[in-house]
């Protein structure tokens, strides 16, 4: 059978906020086979791919080798030639300032067919998230993108400053900070008032973003006395004005702050949605690992007599997983389960029950192993009880309940594991003082971060790095492992502990 030659989308990642990619670039990314993204590119929108996914970096940085554009083009040729679907993903939008069009062209030459999903770019993206618009009607009747960085392989600049100097309406430049001062110095020279508005946007919509506005004039200096990083842009105009009214972003109460998130990385979606929702990076960094049991007899076994118990209590939304998903798989749905009580820990656990259309009897006001033995001592007395629990945990429930005079039976559903190691990168940020806070979600997961953590990253526990703790357990745990706690959530979840953060 002959081969069906594959497919080329050269989609736009958007400028960093991983909500700012197109619906077509999600579902592009989803059915991938292969990916190659550039250094711009928000390593977070990868998890919608199931693809390998490979770094075409311009920058180092670990974990990606720097690919010409020459060889991205061939990469894009052969993989498609294989009859893959590959996504070329790409900061902002790929045609603007994205050389997205050369890419597209190599493969027109090659026979193979591309489609190409437009991104918003990062001018419009700078000024949104920095609070002033670009065309605002009083102060601007066009908007120019410019290059602040000329290829050096071109004999002659194609910018000629005088006219740029008298172009009326708003001025943008991409790839200039570097150059910002000649930038400034040229405009001025030829003929732009001094006192003209002008703005840099670092980092825009990302948590690290920060703006820097004056008057053209005073710009270049501003701008290096506050250290701005790339990829930044420069914005000139009487739009700039408008930000003291409109600024929204740079608000948000944890922005430039990262907040490490130490659960498995797939049950992460939302603490990290919560965490770009209050301004901070979300960097994930798992110390524990959920796995199905090893063997499911004794699952199925239980599962075969569930006719016998009374009650089932869920202690975390693993546990629900692990065994409802499991009765399904066997061809089991609702109705044998119709006699049961149900119990769950907290709101995480009762939302993945109600998911499932069961509504919880019991949820402990506190969401803690000792609030649920007590809610359901008086409910047990002479009652058949399965715990569908996790490989490790506390042993609060077997002892409350005997005493409660219930008859309960413990199944593991699911097995939780410590990772092995921490990846580089995170220490890294650690040892550098950059990563703001870690969040400790169980005593496992902080004897896990005691046990995997360096010493050159400890030294930054407790000063830059803080460490928060889901519930008064936690922080004992942590604590007997010689780790500080900072912080100790009021609800015991996710949640509760990014609110302890942002309201700190
Ligand atoms: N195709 C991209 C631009 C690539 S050129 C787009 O459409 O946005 C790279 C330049 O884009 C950087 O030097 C910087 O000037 C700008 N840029 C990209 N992302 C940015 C961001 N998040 N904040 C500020 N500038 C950004």
């Amino acid at each position: 059978m002959e081969m069906q030659p594959g497919k080329v989308y050269l989609v736009g990642a958007g400028p960093g906020d991983p909500g700012l990619i197109s619906l077509r670039g999600v579902e592009c990314l989803q059915k991938a086979d292969v990916v190659l993204y550039d250094g711009l590119v928000n390593p977070l929108l990868l998890r919608h791919a199931k693809a390998h996914c490979e770094r075409t970096c311009r920058h180092s940085a670990p974990g990606g080798r720097i690919l010409k554009q020459d060889e991205i083009n061939q990469r894009l040729v052969e993989e498609a030639s294989k009859g893959k679907t590959v996504v070329r993903l790409k900061g902002g939008d790929p045609f603007i300032f994205g050389r997205g069009s050369e890419e597209a062209a190599f493969l027109r030459e090659h026979g193979i067919e591309y489609e190409i999903v437009p991104g918003i770019t990062a001018a419009v993206a700078a000024g949104e998230y920095a609070g002033l618009s670009l065309t605002h009607r009083d102060h601007a009747a066009m908007v120019s993108f410019i290059t602040g960085h000329e290829s050096p392989d071109k004999p002659a600049s194609q910018l000629d400053y005088r006219q740029l100097a008298e172009l009326p309406g708003t001025l943008v430049f991409y790839m200039g900070l570097d150059r910002l001062p000649k930038i400034a110095a040229s405009l001025i020279e030829n003929g732009k008032a001094e006192s003209t508005p002008a703005a840099v946007v670092s980092r825009a919509t990302t948590p690290l973003q920060r703006t820097v506005a004056g008057t053209l004039g005073e710009l270049p200096q501003l701008v290096a006395e506050a250290q701005l990083h790339a990829p930044s842009l420069i914005i000139v105009g009487e739009c700039v004005r408008q930000r003291e009214q409109l600024a929204w972003f740079e608000d948000r109460p944890l922005l430039g702050q990262r907040v490490g998130i130490t659960r498995p990385a797939h049950q992460a979606d939302e603490q990290i949605a919560r965490c770009i929702e209050l301004g901070a990076q979300p960097v994930l960094m798992p110390l524990i690992e959920i796995t199905p049991p090893d063997d499911w007899s004794e699952v199925d076994a239980t599962l075969d007599r569930i006719a016998e118990f009374d009650w089932v209590i869920f202690t975390s939304v693993n546990g629900v997983s692990g065994l409802l998903d499991r009765h399904w798989s066997r061809g089991g749905d609702v109705r044998q389960l119709a006699h049961l009580k149900f119990a769950a820990i907290g709101s995480s656990t009762a939302k993945a029950l109600e998911q499932l259309h069961i509504r919880p009897d019991v949820i402990p006001e506190e969401f803690r192993a000792e609030s649920l033995a007590a809610s359901l001592s008086p409910l047990v007395e002479g009652q058949k009880v399965l715990w569908a629990r996790a490989s490790r945990g506390r042993d609060v429930l077997p002892r409350e309940l005997a005493a409660a005079g219930a008859d309960l039976e413990q199944l593991v559903v699911y097995q939780n594991r410590d990772v092995t190691e921490l990846d580089a990168e995170t220490v890294e940020l650690i040892e550098a003082g950059e990563l703001t806070w870690i969040g400790l979600s169980s005593p496992s997961i902080a004897r896990s971060l005691a046990a995997l953590l360096p010493d050159s990253a400890k030294a930054s526990l407790g000063k830059s790095t803080r460490l928060v703790a889901i519930s008064p357990v936690t922080a004992e745990a942590a604590a007997e492992c010689g780790l500080p706690v900072a912080l100790v959530a009021d609800t015991f979840t996710w949640d509760g502990i990014l609110s302890a953060i942002a309201a700190s």
